[in-house]
């Protein structure tokens, strides 16, 4: 792709006005035996300092850009809800002063079963949050002791009551597959008593076993007894059609909603749209620049600088088109040509030939879509439309 061109078409108003914000808070009870995100457990005496750090660079970044209009925020973590209600409240109040969130923004915060308070979600409703995510995980107390999960589902149910009598209408739960030992019964009955709360939105991922947490450990030892790829496939699939049965339509890859509950601020980075993010690993997406905060909670307090990586042409054309193919809805060939001023069939046209004459990807109504088979073989796809690309 000529980058010269793509310059041209982008400043000529291919990005999206109106962005996305993501705020990072790395605080949890306790690490997950699972978990390679970006978190501390404990740490009580950092929030406050970690928090002013946050707000500065909120504010900062809003002066810098002129306070723009921000259509989503999502408080993700770590565990949003460990913080002082203040505290969140400070985040909040610092976002609305240096952005334009605009009325109707999808405000969204991540939170724990076992660490919600009346208070603080007194807190998020005062100050706009009209979504909550809660890491349920699984119905099963083997599961979650495991998992070293600091709830049991009787808390997540409490959670959901709480935030529904605290005015939270538009509820997420998230579940895990591919547990040491689950099987499609075990993985049902979650399902089942995830659904019996009617959630507005459901997100079901696989676990990996990442490298540096207890569960690599186990898995090395060979003491982790993971469902085999294709039991997991299968499992992957029930999944998708028990909560079709039920009335939850499958978006993305990993995500169902009730109709009209779908994440706005996932599906924008999705659809390849501009973000900002703040905090500790927080990355942003802004006019063809990717950010990334530094990993660590001294180095973010001590103000060390993001790594900094302009993107070209190609590198952007692929990425709109990996992300946007986890979208049931697929790619719109009208919105990638106004981008990049050429067809999707010119910039990948092996790939695209070999792969819909092979049935892992279908072109209908001006949208490219993986098939139900080119789910399953996602990577096979993407790595032959990389090398198209360079
Ligand atoms: S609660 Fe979430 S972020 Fe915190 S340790 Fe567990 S998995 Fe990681």
């Amino acid at each position: 792709m000529d980058r010269s061109k793509q310059t041209d078409e982008t400043t000529r108003g291919g990005f999206e006005q109106r962005l996305g914000l993501y705020v990072h808070i790395p605080f949890c009870e306790r690490k997950c035996a699972y978990c390679d995100f970006p978190s501390y457990a404990g740490q009580k005496e950092q929030q406050a300092p970690y928090v002013d750090k946050l707000c500065a660079e909120i504010r900062l970044k809003g002066e810098e850009l002129n306070h723009p209009q921000a259509d989503t925020v999502f408080l993700g973590g770590g565990t949003p809800s460990v913080l002082q209600p203040h505290l969140i409240g400070k985040v909040l109040k610092t976002l609305r002063d240096s952005f334009n969130v605009l009325p109707g923004a999808e405000i969204t915060c991540e939170a724990n079963p076992g660490t919600l308070t009346p208070a603080f979600l007194k807190e998020l409703r005062e100050n706009g949050v009209n979504r909550l995510s809660l890491g349920a995980q699984s119905a099963h107390r083997d599961e979650l002791r495991l998992l070293s999960r600091i709830h049991d589902w009787d808390m997540v149910v409490s959670s959901v009551q709480l935030a529904r009598e605290m005015g939270f209408l538009n509820i997420n739960l998230d579940l895990m597959s591919g547990l040491p030992g689950q099987t499609w019964d075990k993985l049902r009955e979650s399902l089942a008593k995830a659904i019996a709360l009617k959630p507005a939105h459901l997100s079901c991922y696989s676990l990996i076993v990442e490298e540096g947490t207890p569960f690599h450990a186990l898995f090395e030892k060979g003491q982790l007894n993971l469902p085999d790829e294709e039991t997991e496939r299968e499992m992957y699939h029930k999944t998708a059609a028990f909560l079709e049965q039920a009335g939850y339509t499958q978006y993305e890859i990993s995500n169902f909603s009730l109709p009209g509950f779908e994440c706005r601020h996932n599906k924008n980075c999705w659809l390849y749209r501009d973000y900002l993010g703040f905090g500790l690993s927080a990355a942003s997406l802004f006019r063809g620049v990717r950010q990334k905060n530094p990993d660590t909670l001294s180095a973010y307090l001590d103000g060390r600088k993001p790594l900094r990586e302009e993107l070209t042409g190609q590198d952007m054309a692929f990425e709109q088109v990996m992300l946007g193919l986890r979208l049931r809805e697929g790619v719109s060939e009208e919105a990638f040509k106004k981008r990049w001023g050429q067809s999707l069939f010119e910039v990948f046209p092996k790939a695209l030939e070999r792969h819909i004459e092979g049935g892992l990807l279908a072109y209908e109504d001006g949208r490219l879509r993986l098939t139900q088979k080119g789910l399953d073989l996602m990577d096979r796809v993407l790595l032959d439309l990389f090398p198209e690309q360079i």
